[in-house]
């Protein structure tokens, strides 16, 4: 196999053919525009046909090639609504590829299409804004597909599992006018942020085929194109492109902010548009020629090359322009160089305000990539060089409060795992400064989370954990106990709030690990079960609704750690501390937050003052009443118990 990563890591490939020429198609007064970046190519063939798919000869039209490696074809007529192709001749073999800039795509994004964005924009697009930034990012993971589709939802069949279910507003579990689910549910929980699994085109659904088909989609086809099974027809280019905004708009207007889960580490197959245009420019290559594999998915994107990371912020950069996107989460970042994302987070405060666009991902990867000798990853060991607006999930966190990740069976504080007082310390500080393998500048680079899509959910965690007939259905009293203790704890960390959806009501996935391709009746949120646990719906609900009250937890900036005091430790499984609470229009100067994961009662002797009542292990909307303590208070088993000092 032929390694050309000298070939294209070099600067003289760079000097030579890095251009900053708009790509793709565009639609102008005097006619439509194509361009397309292949500077190994010995000649292009655009081809354009009538129809997304089916048979058809193509008008072809030979392309000329233009300064950088960009060949070019400017054809003196309106062809919006048409669909195209290339055909792409590198070293004597021609290959057909889609327009790796695409903006909309046929069925399965197998041709692209020429589109005058205009005609997607729904009644009132112009006019579209995301709500204020709010004091808390409250963020909640969900699938398109999962959220609605299943029949309880009360969604508009038609609509379940695609982005029109996201434009539904009051409904009901049934219809039955009582119990909210979808968007009323969620406006009732108090989220702030609706995070999209991927949403762009991928390809393990066939967008033709059956509705049962399910993926999470994290398989990139085409980077700037919705996803076609989540739409109404996925035959028509505009379509999908239409129901997405509607869905952005609907949420802006329901109060959420969006964020979109990208994933620019990876594509679907090594045998992508990237791939046919500039064989490997755009992948990392071993020193035998084979494809990086980091990603655990066959191949990783060179995201240090220039007319890679250009292409990456164009993309992040058209998501948020022209679908009014509020945030992006970067799957497997640690894949993706820092000079690059210090690049998208400039953009973007340049263009929309600092840190108004949410900046967030996983800071590790599957395995080892071959990047270019040099380039700094965004992993763990290198987070402090990245902004202080691009947050990481907090593995660290996640594994203290309800066991390692990585060994079944392993316990964390709340399921009987024990834990230093110096580990649960830097969990509510966020990692700053810490000495170990997460360490942050702020709390505005934590995501503090106990579950997201990967892995077992919470709570099947805690029924393989605590549950010796793993029963997923049995809402145990002591499982539901520790649930909220976790709740708690996460509630109470620095740093931005993160849950998978569901979590709130005991989801499950009957313990299925990694449910990505499992089928939609694993996946499903399932709303019965939603309102079958209402009382640990509410219990999640106060603690986001007192969470949005303390400025103490809520601020990010790099001295926020020095907020939060240790007291002495009570007893072998409980951690508690003090924090400083003042700030504008704060109700309480200092709070007590303690959490017991012992078996037994603790008796606290309190600070001076009289300290209100704001939480415990069984309601987290005491501090809506106004219960006092002084001197004592009695801190039950596997519980918690948030005081506040009123100011
Ligand atoms: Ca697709």
């Amino acid at each position: 196999m032929i390694n050309h990563k000298q070939f294209f890591d070099s600067d003289a490939f760079r000097q030579q053919f890095h251009t900053d020429l708009p790509l793709g198609s565009f639609c102008r007064e005097n006619g439509t525009l194509f361009r397309l970046w292949a500077p190994t190519a010995e000649g292009v063939i655009l081809n354009l046909y009538h129809s997304g798919d089916g048979e058809e000869a193509p008008e072809a039209f030979s392309m000329t090639l233009k300064e950088n490696g960009v060949w070019e074809y400017d054809a003196k007529r309106d062809l919006s609504g048409r669909y195209y192709d290339y055909s792409v001749t590198v070293e004597g073999v021609t290959q057909r590829s889609a327009d790796p800039y695409a903006k909309a795509c046929a069925l399965n994004g197998q041709r692209s299409m020429v589109i005058d964005l205009k005609i997607t924009n729904p009644d009132g697009w112009e006019q579209d804004t995301a709500p204020a930034r709010p004091k808390e990012d409250i963020i909640y993971e969900i699938h398109v597909k999962d959220f609605s589709w299943d029949a309880a939802s009360g969604v508009t069949k038609a609509h379940r599992g695609k982005f029109l279910a996201l434009t539904e507003e009051n409904t009901s579990l049934h219809g039955d006018g009582i119990h909210p689910t979808c968007l009323s549910y969620l406006k009732r929980l108090g989220v702030t942020h609706l995070q999209l699994m991927p949403v762009y085109d991928y390809g393990s659904v066939d967008e033709g085929g059956s509705d049962e088909q399910f993926n999470w989609g994290y398989d990139p086809v085409n980077y700037n194109v919705p996803e076609g099974s989540y739409s109404t027809d996925p035959h028509h280019g505009e379509v999908r492109i239409r129901e997405l905004k509607q869905a952005v708009q609907s949420l802006h207007k329901n109060g959420f902010r969006v964020i979109m889960d990208v994933v620019y580490n990876h594509t679907y197959s090594l045998d992508s548009w990237l791939n046919r245009t500039v064989p490997w420019y755009f992948y990392r290559q071993n020193e035998d020629g084979t494809p990086s594999n980091g990603s655990g998915c066959g191949n990783d994107i060179a995201t240090e090359r220039s007319m890679v990371s250009r292409y990456i912020l164009d993309s992040v950069l058209y998501w948020a322009e022209e679908y009014h996107m509020d945030g992006f989460r970067f799957d497997l970042m640690g894949l993706m160089d820092v000079p690059l994302m210090n690049r998208i987070r400039r953009a973007l405060d340049e263009r929309y305000g600092i840190g108004e666009k949410v900046l967030l991902g996983e800071p590790w990867s599957a395995g080892k990539t071959a990047a270019k000798e040099g380039t700094l990853l965004s992993v763990k060991p290198n987070w402090k060089q990245l902004d202080d607006n691009l947050a990481a999930f907090c593995d660290a966190t996640r594994d203290a409060v309800k066991g390692n990740l990585m060994q079944e069976g392993a316990k964390g504080f709340v399921n009987g795992g024990g834990l230093s007082t110096g580990h649960l310390e830097q969990c509510l500080k966020g990692w700053v400064n810490a000495h170990g393998d997460f360490s942050v500048n702020a709390p505005s680079q934590t995501i503090t989370y106990l579950s997201s899509h990967d892995d077992w959910t919470l709570w099947d965690r805690l029924v393989f954990t605590m549950d010796e007939n793993k029963d997923f259905e049995g809402y145990q009293p002591t499982l539901l106990r520790a649930n909220r203790l976790a709740a708690a704890i996460n509630a109470c960390c620095q740093g931005h709030l993160f849950l998978l959806s569901g979590e709130e009501f005991a989801r499950t996935k009957q313990g299925i690990r990694d449910s990505f391709s499992s089928p939609v009746t694993v996946n499903r949120l399932d709303w019965q079960r939603a309102w079958k646990n209402q009382k640990l719906v509410d219990y999640y609900r106060g603690l986001f609704a007192l969470r949005k009250q303390l400025v103490g937890l809520q601020e990010k900036s790099r001295e926020a750690h020095l907020r939060i005091q240790t007291v002495e430790q009570l007893a072998e499984n409980c951690v508690s501390v003090l924090v400083d609470n003042r700030g504008d229009g704060s109700r309480w100067n200092t709070l007590l937050l303690c959490f017991n994961a012992g078996q037994e009662n603790l008796h606290i002797s309190l600070p001076d003052g009289k300290w209100q009542l704001l939480a415990d292990g069984e309601s987290s909307f005491l501090w809506r009443e106004n219960l006092c303590l002084t001197e004592k208070a009695i801190l039950l088993p596997v519980s918690a118990l948030i005081l506040g000092l009123e100011s």
